[in-house]
């Protein structure tokens, strides 16, 4: 049976159609028996109708801006400070990389040019990139959206590709999964990808191949629940299922204690966050 025991893939009330607040969802990490919660809220213009993709005042994206003040330890739970960033380009840029932030949360015009994204990162220990809205890969070539996930992984502080099979955007999972396992970066397996229909549903079988190709590559994965209410954090049967159907090597999940996550971070590059 597979061990699982940190979910790094969890929303709250901040991202708008996610319903829990961060101490709901502590207290059911904890009473899933997690050792480790990661929250990571969306940062993409999927939140504000309207949002300029160059200017952004940080009065809209203060829940990121005092995300320092979370316990690090909290119920017994240890608490991470994530971001789901998307990716907005066929070269792996994020959301928030072109835009600068001309405001800061108090309303005073910024004293020093720098983008939205960098400012996000100073209170956050990793992001997870995922694609949403995929209009800019429309009619793009395999080898295009290879390297979007290839540069996506390259930005700073991206520990995590988000639910690659259900993104709707084929690519070289080969490619792209070698260059994860080369830079100790993660692949994530998601519940919510496979939950809605199981093997019959339409992203089993991308899910799947994409474990597959971690597996035998000897990619580090995440199995996280993309939680956006807090009954579904920490279960994950159906992705664990799906794992255990292939034989997948219970030393590459990274999930499976908060010691190998944290280790895990530290091999891609990061900070580890004290207790
Ligand atoms: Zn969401
Ligand atoms: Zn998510």
């Amino acid at each position: 049976m597979l061990q699982n025991r940190c979910d790094i893939h969890t929303h709250t009330l901040y991202s708008r159609h996610a319903y829990s607040t961060l101490r709901e969802n502590v207290l059911a990490a904890r009473d899933a028996g997690l050792e480790l919660l990661g929250v990571t809220d969306h940062f993409s213009d999927m939140l504000f109708p309207g949002t300029d993709l160059t200017h952004a005042d940080l009065r809209d994206y203060q829940h990121f801006v005092n995300m320092g003040i979370w316990p690090r330890t909290w119920e017994g739970v240890r608490l991470l400070h994530g971001m789901e960033a998307d990716i907005r380009t066929l070269e792996g840029g994020l959301f928030g990389q072109a835009v600068t932030v001309t405001h800061d949360i108090t309303g005073r015009p910024a004293r020093r040019e720098r983008s939205l994204y960098d400012r996000m990162l100073h209170n956050c220990d990793y992001v997870i990139a995922s694609v949403h809205y995929k209009n800019f890969a429309d009619g793009a070539s395999l080898a295009q959206t290879t390297e979007m996930y290839l540069g996506a992984l390259a930005q700073p502080k991206v520990l995590v590709l988000g639910h690659t099979g259900r993104a709707g955007v084929p690519f070289d999972v080969r490619a792209v999964v070698g260059e994860a396992a080369r830079t100790g970066r993660l692949i994530e397996i998601n519940e919510h990808s496979l939950e809605s229909r199981g093997p019959e549903g339409r992203t089993w079988g991308s899910c799947r191949a994409i474990a597959e190709a971690c597996a035998e590559l000897g990619c580090g994965v995440v199995v996280n629940t993309d939680a956006h209410v807090c009954t579904a954090v920490g279960r994950t049967p159906t992705a664990l299922a799906m794992l255990e159907e292939i034989h997948f090597p219970q030393e590459l999940i990274a999930t499976r204690s908060a010691a190998a996550l944290l280790a895990a971070m530290a091999k891609a590059g990061l900070d580890v966050p004290g207790e």
